[in-house]
């Protein structure tokens, strides 16, 4: 048998005896064996089995990260799109609900509009099997390096709209797929880069142009637009904030999270995200008035809040009863209570101690009508504290 031309472009079903070893290998997760297979000779990393599937979409599929990785380092194309049906890796990683190695996919570069042969995306297709984090991942991808093309002068600027270092913190804040505007203003809390008037003007500008570029280039992604406005939103709100004072952001921070008199709903909260859907420039946009139409008939305090709905429009995260939020921050897979009230979780103290000069307006309130609800079903038995979380107000139930 000759040894295969690296550079040929591979046939379907046409492998190596190397090749098919590799198949299996990959599939079973081995990454020694392939490590070795690889460094052989024998084996194309782009190979074809008879489906037309590499070996990357394999190990997308199968959910082995490690070798994602492996692969990709050996020159795996991310964007193959020989399989039968038009599937790429992207799309198997979705199908996997495999969130770790969908970003690893588009790290990698791997294009999300490609479809299969039925016509659905990547970000569709996990949706259509219920992988909805997978759905988050690639609806909120923003690649580091088109924020960068930011950081270099264009045409006649002698300086680049986007200093570099503010380019990293920036990018954090993109990608997040937490859109709790309290979450959004710890993020630019904790870098101190970010807390600075200058950098926040810088970020908030570029925010509109990236805003803009979504919506004008070719296949308007509506998404990314509003997502890239609401950005914008939070970081002119902050720079407003510190324009007053340095440690404004606690203010702000206050502001968003205060409970109105009676049932504690957090109304600046509401009517902040409010604002920033309503101010989206672009009002022909379909997004905007589907947001619109959902939001505006709804009074102040009852659901669905619009955050929410903004949350749902964004990430695709349409169950979100599943997982349980931290009431501060909006955090997922929050498992901390109000000792006292038991109603309200939290992802840790520090969020439950921001929130405590407003909570603590309604816990008592909460707390009786916890027992009033108990006293007609059966206890659940409390799992005694483990001491692990020092708070006076916390226990934690696992
Ligand atoms: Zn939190
Ligand atoms: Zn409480």
């Amino acid at each position: 048998m000759t040894a295969p031309q690296s550079r040929a472009s591979p046939k379907k079903g046409d492998l190596t005896a190397a090749e098919k070893e590799m198949l299996q290998v990959v599939v079973s997760g081995n990454i020694q064996e392939a490590l070795k297979l690889l460094s052989g000779g024998d084996v194309r990393v782009n190979c074809l089995d008879e489906c037309g599937m590499t070996p990357l979409m394999h190990a997308a599929y199968k959910g082995k990260a490690d070798m994602c990785q492996l692969l990709l380092q050996h020159g795996a194309d991310v964007n193959c799109n020989e399989h039968e049906y038009g599937y790429t890796a992207l799309m198997f990683a979705g199908l996997s609900g495999n969130s770790e190695i969908t970003r690893m996919m588009l790290d990698a570069g791997a294009e999300t509009d490609l479809v299969n042969s039925v016509g659905r995306t990547a970000a569709q297709m996990a949706a259509f099997v219920g992988q909805h984090d997978c759905v988050t991942v690639i609806n909120n991808f923003f690649s580091r390096s088109r924020l960068e093309y930011y950081t270099r002068p264009q045409g006649l600027e002698r300086e680049p709209k986007l200093p570099p270092k503010l380019a990293g913190p920036l990018h954090k804040i993109i990608m997040t797929t937490n859109l709790n505007p309290v979450k959004m203003v710890m993020l630019v809390k904790e870098n101190p880069l970010l807390v600075d008037v200058a950098a926040l003007e810088k970020c908030y500008r570029v925010m509109d142009l990236l805003c803009e570029q979504c919506v004008k280039q070719q296949d308007m992604n509506e998404v990314l637009a509003m997502k890239m406005h609401y950005i914008s939103c939070v970081l002119q709100k902050c720079l407003a904030f510190l324009q007053e004072r340095d440690d404004k952001l606690d203010a702000l921070l206050k502001s968003l999270l205060k409970g109105r008199d009676g049932d504690g709903f957090p109304q600046y909260q509401e009517k902040f995200i409010r604002d920033c859907i309503r101010k989206f420039p672009y009002c022909e946009a379909t997004l905007l008035q589907q947001l619109v139409r959902s939001i505006a008939p709804v009074e102040i305090g009852n659901d669905p809040t619009a955050f929410s709905v903004l949350t749902q429009a964004l990430t695709g995260q349409m169950a979100l009863m599943d997982a349980e939020f931290c009431a501060t921050c909006g955090e997922r897979g929050a498992d901390k209570r109000c000792s006292l009230c038991k109603m309200v979780i939290y992802c840790g103290s520090a969020c439950q101690r921001l929130h405590w000069f407003t909570h603590k307006r309604i816990c008592k309130a909460l707390q009786e009508q916890r027992v009033c609800r108990e006293r007609d079903t059966p206890r659940l038995r409390e799992v005694p504290d483990n001491g692990a979380n020092q708070s006076i107000f916390i226990s934690t139930f696992k």
